[in-house]
């Protein structure tokens, strides 16, 4: 996935946060910890075994799974830095 996907990844994310999976609102870090380590997610960005878990807040839809492998993570966390949204 490069920068330009990951900036389109979450446009879509925060158009249509109901493709995410809820999350409950509690969640805590050994929760996301589980998830990333004991479960079998797909990365939203290129359907790899997920290795990291975060929660997106949407104002709309509430807490939602977002589900990545470690590469996509670092490009979307740096396509995020980059929108200003952090
Ligand atoms: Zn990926």
């Amino acid at each position: 996935m490069n920068a330009a996907t990951a900036a389109g990844l979450l446009h879509l994310i925060a158009a249509e946060p109901t493709l995410l999976a809820a999350a409950s609102a509690d969640t805590s870090e050994s929760d996301l910890d589980h998830r990333a380590r004991n479960e079998d997610h797909p990365c939203l960005g290129c359907g790899s075994p997920a290795r990291c878990a975060v929660i997106v807040n949407s104002t709309t839809a509430g807490p939602r799974w977002l589900d990545l492998c470690s590469a996509c993570w670092h490009t979307v966390r740096r396509a995020n830095h980059f929108a200003g949204q952090e």
